[in-house]
């Protein structure tokens, strides 16, 4: 039962309460005051009676002198009136005439009469088997010369006195039916204004239960009610602050750590899994529910048992490093924190940092292999010239040769491995000027047609005039193509042939160097531009090679924004393709401007 309906039926209740002590207090009340007035009415008729007979009535009674004065008297007044005898015979009567008069019973035990006889008043109400209605009986003695000569009763039907409280009685349920019917329309007028603010606030709070957090009421009401507005408003706002401020700060977390590269973990204190965030779902190939599963079963390695035992035991930070099953077997550092009851587990991969770590070692282990041979052979001609060889003049001048070309080597690796470092930190300031493709022609025939002759190669330049401008460093793009064209001479049997074409794409333009010589077997594809690597370690070396010429190669093309790849099929030949991005700040007719100062300035 709501407030509003309880409130009309108490007010209903004490407004019933109210009517029916008025009801009651108002029948008692007239009722009362009827009594008295018919009392009052009675006690007067009685006094005018009595003072009748003292006058008119004999010494000595008979029925029909006393009767047809009390007649006489009665017709004159609504009363019934009877004249008694002090022995209690009825000599008159307004009601009964001759015989029937005479045949009345002896009245000496009626109390009114008993009641007169004393001296007294005596008044009772009683049914009379006469008139054979309820009366009201007064009686008076009447005395007549200090000697009482009979009893003078008046008597009246107390039908009357009913009959008006009956029609009061009406009148008073009837008022009390309309007071009840005002009362109710008034209660719940007067609810339905003094609850509004209660609903209002009940509505309100419902909503804002239910997560409608800009659920306010609109302050209408005065005093306590007024003030309980104000304060749930106050609190709305508080709870609206607090909420969005707790979900700002939840989004942040949450996206900070979405966004995190490291896994981040919870675990309860059975190692269940209770928050995991998106990297090291995917570190760990968690399935969709991973909640309450164990981080022992998802990770099964004995590293980690022993870690997360050691933490729990010690309640201290510890970490450790794990190889993650599946395919990429990745490297994992593991730090598991206590956080009081809870363990926070950071996954970090350092797969790629442990690959450099070897790749680092492996070239250094590189560079000494590389260094040791010509160093070995230095030092053995040395040696052989030392123990006698300096007089043997054939022997000492092929040494001393041999000793030159292995320094020569050596020197060629030393500054081999400093343009790639250079290259690799960035040091290297690129000298970047427009230029076009056709223009390295020159240089590459000066520098190679010896060496097409003598190795018995065709060489063929299938560069179109106009392609567009590149920004590029000369010498470092000249060394690319020189690079190139050193490989496919020294993987080219005589007789092959290499060519140097270049087109224009989208946005790139693109060279390519062919050659007709023993290719590249597939597998050694995708390893062919890292340091050192090389199919054919001995041959490489026999050639002269260091292994370093397409690391550079790649790592000039990567300054350049640009980019190098090969095409090859073992046995017949190799195409290595090397693109850079087209200068796209002039216009078609500032390039040819561009190209035009070049031309000059290069044949002046
Ligand atoms: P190298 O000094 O040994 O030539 P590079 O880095 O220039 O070192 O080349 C790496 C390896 O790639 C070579 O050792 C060779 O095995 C292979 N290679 C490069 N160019 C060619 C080519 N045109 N034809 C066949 N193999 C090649």
């Amino acid at each position: 039962m709501n407030i509003h309906t309880k409130l009309i039926l108490n007010y209903m209740g004490i407004v019933l309460v109210i009517l029916l002590a008025m009801y009651g207090y108002l029948d008692y009340s007239l009722k009362q005051n009827l009594s008295e007035r018919i009392t009052e009415e009675l006690t007067a008729e009685a006094h005018l009676t009595r003072e009748f007979f003292l006058e008119v009535l004999p010494d000595s009674f008979t029925y029909d002198i006393v009767d047809g004065f009390v007649d006489r008297l009665g017709a004159a007044s609504k009363v019934r009136l009877t004249f008694i005898g002090c022995d209690g015979i009825v000599w008159g009567d307004t009601e009964r005439d001759g015989r029937h008069l005479r045949e009345m019973d002896n009245h000496l035990n009626r109390p009114e009469v008993q009641a007169a006889l004393a001296g007294g008043i005596g008044t009772v109400d009683r049914y009379s088997d006469t008139v054979m209605v309820t009366l009201r009986y007064l009686a008076l003695p009447v005395i007549r010369q200090d000697e009482m000569i009979g009893i003078c009763r008046v008597a009246l039907p107390m039908r009357e006195i009913d009959t008006a409280i009956s029609q009061l009685r009406w009148l008073l349920l009837l008022a009390i039916s309309a007071g009840l019917v005002f009362a109710i329309l008034f209660s719940i007028i007067t609810t339905n204004v003094t609850t509004k603010p209660i609903r209002d606030l009940t509505q309100a709070t419902k909503s804002l239960a239910v997560g409608e957090l800009n659920s306010r009421v609109s302050v209408v009401a005065s005093g306590e009610l007024g003030e309980l507005s104000n304060h749930f408003n106050q609190m709305a706002n508080r709870i609206e602050t607090q909420i969005h401020e707790i979900s700002r700060e939840r989004n942040l977390r949450d996206t900070l750590l979405s966004k995190m590269v490291e896994g981040v973990l919870l675990i309860d204190e059975h190692f269940a899994i209770t928050y995991a965030n998106s990297a090291a779902t995917i570190m760990l190939d968690f399935p969709v529910h991973y909640q309450a599963l164990s981080l022992i079963e998802i990770i099964p390695d004995p590293a980690l048992k022993n870690l997360l035992e050691q933490v729990t035991d010690t309640e201290k930070a510890g970490f450790s490093e794990i190889k993650l099953a599946g395919p990429s077997e990745r490297e994992t550092e593991i730090i598991v924190v206590p956080l009081g009851g809870e363990y926070l587990v950071s996954l970090h991969d350092v797969s790629q940092l442990r690959k450099l770590e070897r790749v680092r070692a492996d070239f250094v282990a590189n560079v000494a292999h590389e260094m040791r041979v010509p160093l070995t052979s230095i030092h053995g001609y040395a040696e052989t010239l030392l123990n006698g060889a300096l007089e043997d003049t054939d022997a000492n001048e092929r040494f001393v040769e041999k000793i030159l070309q292995q320094s020569a080597r050596l020197s060629q690796l030393v500054s081999d491995l400093l343009d790639l470092s250079q290259l690799e930190s960035g040091i290297v300031k690129l000298d970047l000027q427009p230029c076009k493709i056709q223009e390295f022609r020159d240089t590459i025939l000066a520098l190679f047609e010896p060496v097409f002759e003598e190795a018995d190669l065709t060489f063929e330049w299938d560069v179109p005039q106009y392609l567009p401008i590149v920004f590029a460093d000369r010498r470092l793009i000249g060394q690319v193509l020189a690079n190139l064209i050193e490989n496919a001479i020294k993987y080219t049997p005589a007789g092959g042939r290499i060519t140097i074409s270049a087109e224009t794409s989208d946005s790139e333009v693109l060279v390519h160097v062919r050659d007709t010589g023993i290719g590249i077997p597939a597998e050694s594809l995708p390893r062919i531009f890292e340091r050192f690597y090389r199919v054919d370690k001995g041959r490489s070396r026999e050639m002269g090679g260091t292994g370093l010429g397409l690391a550079i190669a790649k790592h000039i093309l990567l300054q350049h924004g640009g980019r190098i790849w090969v095409d090859s099929t073992l046995g017949q030949g190799s195409m290595f393709h090397f693109a850079m991005p087209q200068e796209r700040r002039f216009s078609a007719t500032e390039q040819i401007a561009q190209l035009a100062e070049t031309d000059k300035a290069q044949n002046p």
